[in-house]
């Protein structure tokens, strides 16, 4: 079962792994983007475990809810409402269970996943974080690392791709080519659930 210490965990990790490949994202939002993508999420995930620390949420709804809060209000770019989206929505998916069974949790995050997918716009293949997501979510039901290659993959496979959203829409053809920021944060994100829970 996963408690409200592992999902504390898992946004310490995401943290943690967007501040030390920041600058990566961001290189990666250059081509296509306004190069901002790492400081928009360093920026993020600083202010939710800081104020995970403040705010101690005792259910893994309560972390998530509060995370995703947070990156909406914290993150200026089009990723922090998508973000903040897909944990807010998870966690009141998960509701006020104290533990809930990894079984729940891919549930709830699909939940958290189609959320995004109707706020963005996105489908599969338009060279966004989804292309990550939902892969992820797809292989969930095999565990933590299933889906974190799953995300790995998804966003690699960004690269061929012409952005249809977002933008790097904006470039039109001249998006291909180019790996994804967003898709690559969110395989950083989906990579931190197996350091959470020790795999
Ligand atoms: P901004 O583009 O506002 O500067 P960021 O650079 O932080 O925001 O985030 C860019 C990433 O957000 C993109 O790489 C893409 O993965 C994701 N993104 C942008 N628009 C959408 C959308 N409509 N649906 C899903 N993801 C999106
Ligand atoms: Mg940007
Ligand atoms: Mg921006």
């Amino acid at each position: 079962m996963l408690d409200a210490d592992f999902f504390r965990r898992w946004m310490t990790a995401t943290a943690a792994s967007v501040e030390r490949e920041a600058d990566r994202l961001t290189a990666l939002d250059s081509p296509i983007g306004d190069a901002d993508h790492g400081s928009n999420l360093r920026r993020g995930f600083a202010a939710v475990t800081a104020t995970l620390e403040k705010e101690a949420p005792d259910t893994p709804g309560g972390v998530l809810t509060v995370s995703g809060r947070q990156l909406i209000s914290t993150v200026g770019g089009a990723s922090g409402p998508l973000y903040g989206t897909l944990l807010r929505r998870t966690g009141k998916a998960l509701g006020d269970a104290a533990e809930v069974s990894e079984a729940e949790f891919a549930t709830a995050f699909r939940t958290g996943v189609e959320a995004v997918m109707t706020l963005g716009g996105a489908a599969p293949g338009d060279k966004t974080m989804i292309d990550a997501l939902l892969p992820a979510v797809d292989a969930l039901g095999d565990g933590f690392g299933a889906a974190r290659t799953a995300a790995e993959q998804g966003a690699l496979a960004t690269t061929p791709l012409q952005a249809r959203k977002g933008r790097a829409s904006y470039l039109g053809e001249r998006s291909i080519g180019h790996q994804d920021p967003g898709a690559t944060s969110a395989a950083l994100l989906v990579a931190a659930l197996t350091e959470a829970h020790g795999d």
